[in-house]
């Protein structure tokens, strides 16, 4: 009996579904005894090894592969990216919000693609103007993909960039992540609003999340990450990394371990200066970097 690969979609008491990697099917699968003396559990995205003979209805997990990375909220392995959705209007952008979720998920390594939905709705020279300014900004760093599930632009570049990846949707709720999912796969039918109610329940129930298969390929978590943009497993001198753009300046400013915030001598000040960084971004890397508690000066 040979063993197949396949990756966990769900989790439900002791069963867990894999979905077969070469066939798409789904086949609910047992953990034998073993893993669970070694406190072993398998999550959601993990890559596993099972077996399955032709007289059981179910199979049964034999290996469970190594991780790429491991989010804890929602809990899922082995995610490829993050698609940060946002819209200028109805929701409002905010961009510190759109920053923030940027620092959590390039603290996570995760690949960031960003779509700003709703395009239908921007009607004014002024508004499209913000649109251009959003893009300015922020196509420089990541992929910007404008879109509208009424007009369909661009979904076949979102689909592209969805395609045989594992991927988590993040953004503030109402921005359109839910009617994105429905008009690229009809077949997931979800109710608008239903991948960000998912969130906000009490801090201490677990929401197990699924992986929902993409008919064209590939992989989305039915539960948006990082909506509560808790910043506070992050340092502050960490959050530098987690601005792309401020990596090949950095090392050139007058002071080794300069914060960009108040030293002289600044490279990253100088940029913002030059315009080779955008003030909006400088901005609110000063505010996360002030709202992050400094842990080593609270042990003094
Ligand atoms: P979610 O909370 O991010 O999942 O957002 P939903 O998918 O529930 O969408 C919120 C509302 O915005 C719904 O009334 C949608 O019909 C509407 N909506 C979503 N995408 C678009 C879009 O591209 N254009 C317009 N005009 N409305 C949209
Ligand atoms: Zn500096």
């Amino acid at each position: 009996m040979s063993w197949r690969k396949g990756i966990v979609v769900r989790f439900h008491s002791d069963m867990v579904t894999v979905q077969d990697l070469e066939s798409n099917q789904k086949i609910n699968c047992f953990l034998p005894g073993r893993f669970k003396l070694q406190k072993i559990r398998p999550i959601v995205g993990d890559y596993v090894e099972y077996s399955k003979d032709q007289q059981n209805a179910y199979g049964r997990i034999e290996n469970i592969l190594e991780r790429k990375n491991e989010l804890y909220r929602p809990r899922v392995a082995n995610l490829d990216q993050l698609v940060l959705v946002t819209s200028i209007k109805e929701p409002r952008v905010d961009l510190i919000v759109v920053d923030k979720i940027i620092v959590l998920a390039e603290k996570e390594k995760l690949d960031v693609v960003i779509v700003l939905n709703k395009t239908d709705l921007l009607g004014s020279d002024e508004e499209k103007r913000e649109m251009e300014r959003f893009i300015e900004i922020y196509g420089k760093i990541y992929p910007v993909i404008p879109t509208s599930k009424i007009t369909k632009n661009n979904l076949d570049i979102l689909k592209s960039y969805l395609k045989n990846k594992v991927s988590t949707f993040a953004g503030p709720s109402g921005v359109g992540k839910s009617s994105l999912l429905n008009v690229l796969d009809p077949k997931l039918k979800l109710r608008e609003g239903e991948i960000s109610k998912k969130l906000g329940r009490g801090k201490h129930t677990t929401t197990y999340a699924e992986l929902l298969y993409f008919d064209f390929g590939g992989y989305i978590v039915d539960t948006p990450g990082f909506s509560s943009l808790e910043l506070r497993g992050i340092k502050k001198d960490e959050v530098r990394r987690y601005f792309r753009e401020f990596l090949e300046f950095d090392g050139f400013c007058q002071f080794s371990n300069c914060s960009h915030t108040v030293e002289p001598g600044c490279a990253i000040k100088e940029a913002v200066e030059n315009g080779q960084i955008s003030l909006s971004r400088y901005t609110n890397y000063c505010q996360i970097y002030e709202e992050i508690e400094d842990s080593s000066l609270k042990l003094q």
